[in-house]
């Protein structure tokens, strides 16, 4: 694992490398961003939002916390949202979970933890509110990623019900929230099939999703 020195001597090839292959890269990106997509994804260092989707810098608009979480009293989140969709006018919003997610597995087994417990908080209610579900599923590898599933799940529904995505679908902005889960074993995304937009049935989709996403889970 490199230390800090030696990061900063692999940014300096990084940034060379950059620039031999496209010589106006940094120029370009200094005048302005105006990326698509808002990508909302966890902390763990083995999810770089850009890096899985093999795009370059400026194309995703980032925000990372334990278990990616959108929680309606976080305001670093919810400005984050605002900003992404009302100035930069972001035509999605990612929401990546990820299976083998530490922050999901602390909520699953419900210990003491620290500070993060009371972070980790809705998801341990959300768990439990879905109990019938999860004690279902015998094989815990299998469980635990349906908890990553439903927790991407809620996190979509919590962007849709956000006052800023509300403003911006009442104004008739092109809009979509996505949920996606990443494995982190063999490098793929998931789309969990739970798109929202100014014109779905969002209650009806969200539950399907669950539903769908229990199934599944109960068939694997
Ligand atoms: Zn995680």
């Amino acid at each position: 694992m490199p230390d800090p020195a030696e990061m900063l001597a692999n940014n300096r090839l990084w940034a060379r490398d950059v620039v031999e292959r496209d010589p106006d890269f940094f120029h370009r990106l200094a005048e302005q961003q105006a990326p698509d997509c808002l990508w909302i994804g966890c902390s763990d260092s083995r999810v770089p939002a850009t890096q899985i989707v093999d795009v370059p810098p400026g194309e995703i608009f980032v925000h990372r916390n334990v278990a990616n979480q959108v929680i309606h009293s976080d305001l670093n989140c919810q400005s984050v949202i605002q900003f992404a969709v009302d100035v930069l006018v972001v035509k999605h919003i990612l929401i990546c979970g990820h299976y083998h997610c530490s922050g999901i597995a602390a909520a699953a087994e419900n210990e003491r933890h620290g500070l993060v417990d009371h972070w980790l908080r809705n998801l341990v209610d959300l768990f439990e509110s879905h109990r019938p579900m999860l004690d279902a599923v015998k094989d815990d590898k299998r469980r635990r990623q349906l908890q990553s599933e439903l927790g991407v799940i809620q996190q979509v529904s919590n962007v849709s019900t956000t006052t800023t995505v509300r403003d911006a679908w009442s104004r008739g902005q092109d809009l979509h929230i996505h949920g996606w889960v990443y494995d982190v074993a063999d490098g793929l995304v998931k789309d969990l099939k739970v798109t929202l937009g100014p014109d779905s049935d969002n209650a009806a989709v969200i539950n399907q999703a669950i539903r769908k996403a229990g199934e599944a889970a109960l068939k694997e």
